[in-house]
Parts: C-alpha cells; sequence; structure tokens
C-alpha cells in the first residue's frame, strides 16, 4: 500500500471529521451524539458494530487471513471547561470543550478504520477499534467489565495520546512505568469546637491538619525514594466559618500519585503518619482512598515496537525516550493489566500554532498538521504487530 498517498487523499475528511466532533463535546457517559457518529461510520465501512455500556462503541474488523488480534483505543469523552480558543470551529455545547484532545484520537482512529478496511484482504487476523467513554473519570474498568476485552479477546492493545506536553510531530514512548497511579484522598480530622479564647477547652483540629500536611512534606523528602516519583498533593482544605469559633472538623482532601509499582505502600506510610499525628492532637480521623487510575506499566516488547515504528515514521531525532513519563494518570491501564499493550503520546504543541497550552485548558488546540503522521504511526504500528 502507497500508506502516505492514501492518507493524503483521506486528509480534508480527517480535520473535517475532528472539527465535528470538536464543535459538539460530550461529558463522559454522556457521549451520545459522539457514540452515534462513530456508529454509524464504522457501519458505513461494513465493520462488525456493537456499544459497550450506553455510549462506547467496537468495531470489529476481521481480515481475510488468520492471524492475531489487535485492539487500537480511542477515548471520546470531553471536559466541563468553557472553551476560550475562538475557533471557527469551537464548541457550540456551552461549557463543554474537547480540552484534552480526544476529538483528534477519534477522527485519526476513523481514518485509521477506513484504510484498513480497504485493505481487508490483506490483513492477518483481526483489529478491533475500541472508542471508550469516560476516559476523563476513568470509565474504562466499566467497558472491561462491560465485556470490552471480550469478542474478541485481543492479544495485545494500543493507545495513544495527543499531547501537548511535546513538539509537534515528535513521539514519547518508554518501556515500563509511563503514566502514574492516582488515588484520591478525603481526610476528615475531628477535634472539638469551642470558644476562640478558651483553646485550652477546646480541641482545635486546624492545629493537627497542618501538621498532617506537614507531614505530608516530610514524606517527599525523608521517606520517598526520589528515584521512584510520588507526589502527595492537598487541593483542597476547609475548616470554620468564624474567627473566633474553634471548628469540629477540618477536611483535607488531594491526591496521592506513583510512578512505580509501590503505591500501596505509600498509602499505607501516609495512613501511619496521619494516624500518629491525630493521635498527638488528640483527634479522631476518617481516611478514605478512593482509585483513580493504576500504574500504566508499558510492556516492554509493544513499547519497543512503538519506538522503531516511530523511528521508520517519523524519523529516529523526533522520538523522545527520556523525561516522557508523567504522573497524570490515564485509565488506559486497565486494560495493560490484562492485556500486554503500551501508550504512546504524539506531540502536537507548536508555539506559533498556539497548541502548546496545557491539556484540559480553555485555550488548548491540537496541530492538526500531525493528525496525518498520527493515522501513519497507527496504521503502520497495526501492519507491524500483525505482519502484513
Ligand atoms: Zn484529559
Ligand atoms: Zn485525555
Amino acid at each position: 500500500m502507497d500508506l502516505k498517498k492514501e492518507i493524503a487523499a483521506l486528509q480534508p475528511e480527517l480535520i473535517e471529521l475532528r472539527r465535528d466532533f470538536h464543535r459538539h463535546p460530550e461529558i463522559g457517559t454522556r457521549e451520545f451524539r459522539t457514540a452515534q457518529v462513530i456508529e454509524d461510520y464504522l457501519k458505513g465501512l461494513g465493520l462488525d458494530v456493537r456499544r459497550c455500556l450506553e455510549t462506547g462503541v467496537i468495531g470489529v474488523l476481521k481480515g481475510g487471513k488468520p492471524g492475531k488480534t489487535l485492539t487500537l483505543r480511542s477515548d471520546i469523552d470531553a471536559l466541563p471547561v468553557e472553551e476560550m480558543t475562538g475557533l471557527p470551529f469551537r464548541s457550540e455545547n456551552p461549557g463543554v470543550m474537547h480540552a484534552c484532545g480526544h476529538d483528534g484520537h477519534m477522527s485519526v482512529m476513523l481514518i485509521v478504520a477506513k484504510i484498513l478496511t480497504a485493505h481487508r484482504d490483506e490483513i492477518p487476523g483481526t483489529v478491533v477499534f475500541l472508542f471508550q467513554t469516560n476516559e476523563e473519570d476513568a470509565g474504562a474498568e466499566d467497558m472491561i467489565r462491560a465485556g470490552a476485552l471480550e469478542n474478541p479477546t485481543p492479544d495485545a492493545i494500543l493507545g495513544m495520546h495527543l499531547w501537548s506536553y511535546l513538539p509537534s510531530g515528535s513521539i514519547g514512548i518508554i518501556p515500563g512505568p509511563i503514566m502514574a497511579s492516582s488515588y484520591y484522598f478525603k481526610l476528615t480530622i475531628t477535634g472539638k469546637g469551642g470558644h476562640g479564647g478558651a483553646p485550652h477547652t477546646c480541641i482545635n483540629p486546624i492545629d493537627c491538619a497542618v501538621h498532617v500536611w506537614e507531614a505530608f512534606q516530610a514524606f517527599h523528602t525523608l521517606e520517598n525514594n526520589s528515584l521512584h516519583p510520588t507526589t502527595v498533593t492537598v487541593g483542597k482544605f476547609q475548616a470554620g466559618q468564624y474567627n473566633i469559633v474553634i471548628p469540629d472538623t477540618c477536611v483535607m482532601e488531594g491526591s496521592v500519585r506513583c510512578l512505580h509499582n509501590d503505591d500501596e505502600k505509600v498509602r499505607n506510610r501516609l495512613r501511619e503518619m496521619i494516624d500518629g499525628v491525630c493521635k498527638t492532637y488528640r483527634c479522631t480521623y476518617e481516611l478514605e482512598f478512593k482509585c483513580g487510575n493504576t500504574l500504566l506499566d508499558n510492556d516492554e516488547k509493544m513499547a519497543e515496537m512503538i519506538r522503531e515504528t516511530g523511528a521508520e515514521v517519523l524519523g529516529k531525532d523526533n522520538v523522545i525516550t527520556k523525561e516522557v513519563g508523567v504522573m497524570i494518570g490515564e485509565d488506559f491501564a486497565e486494560f495493560t493489566r490484562r492485556v500486554p499493550g503500551a501508550f504512546y503520546f504524539f506531540g502536537v504543541a507548536d508555539e506559533k500554532k498556539g497548541t502548546n497550552f496545557e491539556h484540559h485548558n480553555a485555550r488548548f488546540n491540537i496541530d492538526e498538521d500531525v493528525l496525518p503522521d498520527v493515522v501513519e504511526m497507527q496504521v503502520s504500528l497495526a501492519k507491524k504487530y500483525l505482519g502484513f
């Protein structure tokens, strides 16, 4: 196949799809229009298409020859952000925006499906196009429970994220941990409220909470192996209503993220520290941890295949293999816990084009000019894995 030529012919459609998705962003689990567009497109190609949960869509392309099964995954949800890009194709859904690039993921994957379908007879094996709902709120696990990895069960899975932390046209790939596990915590410390003028008759939970916060800082420097990236951040710290009233409770909420496998140890140690501080201050506490995402740990062979393919498609100078890992979570981890898989970043940052804003920023935009290269990467990976 003359892949570059085929992609060039589909470029207008690729951009049109991306802009259509961008114009109509929908929040996780409620991607009704989005899922319909995807379903209709895949059915139009003649694939075997089914819904998984209400808005997840799975299309199966059976090749003309026997072989392995590869799943390609795209997320489909948007965010509750009021778009401020001023783009002519900006969101028409107030307060909702594709501020993470999932509009790009979907359009790339549909074009990849179209190209591979045109070569159906040459394909040894099966390609599954998995359009996943609700990535921003860790929806992968729900889709897996609803059968996303069955009928057929893949031998491998690949995921990709357009990435404004890397320059346009480059990819970032490493074997092993690439995106952190994230656990969200809520700590409620209870003391004994009373008169601000008689603190000795009260137990002020704020004093205790401040020392818990200090213990978190000490954890960073004293408890944690600096070569095992771990972050503990407090995003919410609330207590009290009035200047002369000592409150009963103080609430702290935040996240604990690990780019390594010792996350349980980290949580246990934090619990011990909180317990010790609360005892010292005669407070009681309630601590809840909720799993956001588990560690996204790239399979070595699959990561090597991405690195190699990247060097062939984009040139080896455009393959970044250092400082690629991030403390951000990604629910693609739930797939790679069950199936050998890997996840890579495709850079979209170009300052001149204004595509270097942070993900989830109201001005976030992707560099559309790289999308044909992303398609080429994805098709090339499918070819390499299945062997045609
Ligand atoms: Zn996101
Ligand atoms: Zn995202």
